[in-house]
């Protein structure tokens, strides 16, 4: 459609009566103004829609939690906006810190092996973490980083909305799916969540200290790619 075009779309909308449009991802709407100021009230385009860059513009210079002074870099995520398989992490390491991007050291290397394994390419998922910045020394996650970093990761799963989320080691399963078990207990199975199938496996860093363990993220994965398969026919 032409500019032209969509000037007469609009005239004609603003003609019948329709005073607004909200542009949402999956819903346009239309409202009408009450009859009283029908002609008296110019068309209004609302572009409340929210996006990726949108979370990220909200997360800003973060200064939410107390990571905030010694990180690099605030390592929001990468990948394909679009995704069905989307691997939550736990938090940035020294290379992610210093990049910006998830997964870019070893564990992430071999992240990328195992997402190469179910013949998908690291562009069509998405990658991202529980904790958008670097915990000193790479220690656990404190409950009060999490819950600063959480909803954010919450906005992005609810943006993507991917049909399958892969949450990698302890602490992205019990932050995902809101569990207290350990990820010997959670891993390995779907759990449903907010309209998306949600399955735990090991960390990639856990599988570079344990080797052996990497048979069960295996299972782990052809469940995966089976799933996608069935939801996709
Ligand atoms: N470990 C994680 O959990 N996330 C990263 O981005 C890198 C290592």
């Amino acid at each position: 459609m032409n500019s032209n075009d969509l000037a007469d779309q609009l005239e004609f909308f603003r003609d019948i009566g329709i005073d607004s449009l909200s542009l949402h991802k999956d819903r346009i709407t239309a409202s009408m103004a009450a009859p009283e100021t029908q002609n008296a009230v110019p068309i209004v385009v609302s572009n409340d829609v929210t996006t990726l860059d949108s979370i990220r513009a909200e997360i800003g210079d973060c200064q939410r939690c107390k990571l905030a002074p010694q990180r690099t870099n605030i390592v929001f995520g990468s990948g394909n906006p679009g995704a069905e398989l989307v691997f939550v992490g736990e938090a940035p390491g020294y290379d992610e810190d210093q990049q910006g991007l998830p997964f870019v050291g070893r564990a992430g290397q071999l992240l990328t092996k195992i997402i190469e394994s179910i013949n998908l390419k690291r562009e069509d998922v998405y990658i991202c973490n529980v904790l958008k910045c670097r915990p000193p020394d790479n220690r656990n996650p404190e409950p009060d980083e999490v819950a600063s970093c959480n909803p954010f990761l919450k906005k992005q799963l609810a943006t993507i909305r991917p049909k399958i989320v892969c949450c990698l080691g302890t602490f992205a399963a019990q932050t995902v799916l809101q569990m207290a078990a350990p990820i010997s207990k959670l891993r390995g199975k779907f759990f449903d969540m907010d309209g998306m199938r949600v399955i735990a496996t090991f960390h990639p860093a856990y599988l570079l200290r344990s080797p052996d363990k990497k048979r069960e993220v295996w299972e782990d994965m052809k469940q995966i790619r089976a799933e996608l398969f069935r939801l996709k026919s």
